[in-house]
């Protein structure tokens, strides 16, 4: 079952798809925005679930890391 509540990419439209091991197996891991240099923490739901995608809080900016992960 598609966790779709977690869609929350409703800037680009573009769907956002969590798969179970996303929400399982947790990958903390240190995210930084190579742009600003600035550290990427993962907040609240968006500390739940493995992604790839990530608001830059600095830049107001998305950017993707190489893998899926949760900044921390
Ligand atoms: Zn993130
Ligand atoms: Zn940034």
């Amino acid at each position: 079952m598609e966790m779709d509540i977690y869609n929350f990419d409703k800037d680009t439209g573009m769907p956002i798809t969590i798969t179970p091991e996303d929400t399982k197996i947790l990958n903390f891991k240190i995210i930084i925005h190579e742009k600003c240099g600035k550290k990427h923490i993962d907040l609240e739901k968006f500390a739940t679930f493995n992604h790839r995608k990530h608001l830059c809080l600095e830049c107001n900016e998305y950017f993707y890391d190489h893998e899926r992960g949760i900044g921390t």
